[in-house]
């Protein structure tokens, strides 16, 4: 079988910021996944249909300003913390409270519409299915989780399959 056709992505860095322009950031490391969420809180947050989750290391996020912090109850019993920034309220990233064993590994959730070239990128899968706005057409043959999947593997794996980013 021939192998599936990757779509290329930019090479890093990848840059993008607030709306004001404020805050910016940089990602030097390859991310993990990028999926479409489409539940009520990414809904009021965004105060739009659905957000844009790009999963990257914590490690090779390079912010340039001070964003400020908001935090809520998650429904697993953590915490989530947000950032935003503190001129424009555009959020930027999360961070959920569970800090892993080695801090390498610690995940930030970039709220992909940052991104400088944002147009470039398709998620790989959409979860909350069952609250997304009426309006909101989900592509056939991707993965779709009705609420909150078990866990992400498979939406980290269609990411590698269906993009390349060059080194
Ligand atoms: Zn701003
Ligand atoms: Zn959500």
């Amino acid at each position: 079988m021939p192998a599936e056709e990757k779509t290329e992505l930019p090479i890093l860095p990848w840059r993008g910021g607030c709306q004001c322009g404020a805050l910016r950031y940089e990602i030097t490391g390859k991310p993990l996944t990028l999926y479409a969420c489409h539940c009520t809180e990414c809904q009021h947050q965004s105060a739009s249909a659905y957000g844009l989750s790009l999963w990257v290391r914590e490690a090779t996020v390079h912010l340039a300003g001070k964003p400020a912090q908001w935090t809520r109850d998650t429904d697993s019993g953590h915490l989530m913390h947000c950032f935003f920034c503190p001129d424009c309220g555009s959020r930027l990233y999360h961070k959920g409270s569970e800090e892993p064993a080695d801090p390498r590994q610690a995940i930030l959730s970039i709220k992909a519409g940052s991104l400088d070239h944002a147009r470039l990128l398709t998620p790989v899968g959409h979860i909350w299915t069952r609250s997304k706005a009426a309006g909101t057409l989900i592509p056939e043959g991707k993965p779709t989780f009705e609420a909150e999947p078990e866990n992400y593997n498979g939406l980290v794996a269609a990411f590698a399959r269906a993009y390349e980013i060059p080194d």
